[in-house]
């Protein structure tokens, strides 16, 4: 039975030339990660470089939003005004099916229902920048 929905507060991210075309991405509702075309390794978080084999020839591409729980952990205190509201929440690591992990939260799924192989579906929540650009901050529920 869920009836601990409890969401953190997001606010718009710190972006930069590496990590800008992911954030806007999730602006648009799309998780967007990096693949090498010289290696075709998939990485995230975004670099000028794959880490793989060093090559500068990446593009970006749209992924499934699907993946699992990695591992997890319940947040039963904060006292960070963004979060202390939200206590509990789950942060995890999810598997993306694509090959990189994310550092997120799960939000919609009560916290003693969470477990590690658990599948989940990317959502996102709009965070704009003070400049108007749309972006958004990436979380899971359960899929
Ligand atoms: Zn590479």
């Amino acid at each position: 039975m869920v009836d601990k929905k409890t969401n953190p507060e997001y606010h718009a991210p710190a972006i930069d030339w590496e990590t800008r075309a992911y954030w806007e991405g999730c602006g648009r509702g799309e998780l967007v990660l990096q693949r090498c075309r010289a290696c075709q390794a998939v990485q995230h978080r975004p670099r000028g470089l794959c880490v793989t084999c060093l090559s500068d020839d990446i593009e970006y591409f749209v992924a499934s939003g699907r993946g699992e729980v990695y591992t997890y952990s319940v947040v039963r205190q904060n006292q960070m005004p963004a979060f202390s509201a939200a206590v509990p929440y789950i942060v995890s690591y999810v598997q993306l099916e694509e090959g990189p992990q994310l550092l997120t939260n799960i939000v919609d799924c009560d916290p003693d229902e969470v477990s590690i192989g658990m599948a989940v579906q990317v959502d996102f929540v709009p965070t704009p920048a003070k400049n108007g650009d749309k972006l958004g901050v990436p979380r899971f529920i359960p899929a």
